[in-house]
């Protein structure tokens, strides 16, 4: 498959228009005092299962035809991709499964199982997960989709770029959680379609960054899958990217790092500043303006990608959290 176009991401926009949230930018004093430019926060917290990957899952899916629908759908997924996979097999009455690793938080896990998906812990790296969806696959298999690489889930998560052009058409820099890269490669590709000049700037976890050391040596570096708060943003480009290196290496200004005490501060400030209560991964990117570690090219929008984590493991970031 080719990669994906601006075109994908409008005709992704109106595909998944009945199932997913227009997300709203919040402003943030805090943010824009300490930065100097104006700040806006784009609250995927907010999305109907509480993360982004909603709409790359529901693109991916609905331009699936009845009878390939009909055989169901299977991925591996550190947690949010697997809930929004299960959220629309849910909806749409189709099978799915969901292969995951038992680093996957006990809170993920047991929304994908409310959803009536099937909930295979299938070894203990993405790579293991990744082999046993490909096992399964066949002619009357369930169809994969992949959590990141693949062009219409990353025409999906573009659908974010369009709607910050909507609401803030001045809007100057961008900055994007980054794991797998699909969530960013689509938001760039949005737009830098628009104007090449937006700056575009990733934000991982400084343990176990999979894409930060790939764009660095320029093919799939393998990294290891530690615990980190940013449960969401861990493990690899899987065993044969096809796109999203190679869309992140052309689209990205930059990519930096945070690490585990900067992301219990940014939860911890998004909670007392703005009321939002976002799981490590989603929080990445505050993390990066908190620190100093985005340069800015005018107003500015950062990703707060997802809020899925149980009230108790919250509580407990958040009270040991320097703020
Ligand atoms: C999956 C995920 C990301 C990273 O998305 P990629 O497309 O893998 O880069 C960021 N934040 C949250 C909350 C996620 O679930």
């Amino acid at each position: 498959m080719t990669a994906p176009t601006q075109r994908d991401i409008f005709t992704a926009r109106r595909r998944i228009a009945g199932l997913t949230e227009r997300t709203r930018l919040v402003p943030s004093p805090d943010l824009t005092a300490l930065s100097g430019v104006p700040v806006h926060l784009k609250d995927e917290a907010a999305q109907v299962t509480g993360a982004f990957k909603l709409r790359g899952a529901a693109n991916k899916i609905l331009s699936l035809d009845e009878d390939t629908r009909r055989r169901g759908v299977i991925t591996l997924s550190s947690g949010n991709h697997g809930r929004a996979v299960a959220h629309v097999a849910h909806h749409l009455g189709i099978p799915a499964t969901i292969a995951i690793t038992g680093r996957v938080p006990k809170v993920k896990a047991d929304a994908i199982a409310a959803l009536g998906a099937e909930v295979v812990v299938a070894g203990a790296t993405q790579d293991e997960a990744e082999a046993y969806v490909l096992d399964r696959l066949g002619p009357d298999g369930p169809s994969y989709v992949h959590p990141f690489d693949d062009p219409l889930v990353i025409a999906g998560q573009g659908t974010i770029g369009l709607e910050v052009l909507d609401d803030l058409p001045g809007v100057g820099t961008v900055v994007v959680p980054l794991s797998g890269g699909g969530l960013i490669a689509g938001i760039a590709l949005a737009l830098k379609s628009a104007d090449p000049s937006i700056r575009v700037v990733g934000v991982s976890q400084d343990r176990g960054p999979a894409m930060y050391h790939s764009l660095r040596a320029g093919r799939v570096v393998p990294v290891n899958e530690v615990d980190t708060l940013a449960d969401a943003l861990a493990g690899g480009l899987g065993t044969s990217n096809a796109h999203t290196l190679e869309m992140c290496s052309r689209l990205l200004d930059d990519t930096v790092l945070v690490g585990e005490d900067e992301i219990a501060r940014a939860m911890s400030f998004a909670f007392a500043r703005h009321h939002l209560m976002l799981e490590g991964g989603g929080a990445v990117g505050i993390a990066a303006l908190l620190g100093a570690k985005v340069e800015y090219r005018g107003p500015t929008v950062v990703v707060a990608s997802g809020g899925n984590i149980d009230p108790q493991s919250f509580l407990e970031v958040i009270s040991s959290a320097d703020s």
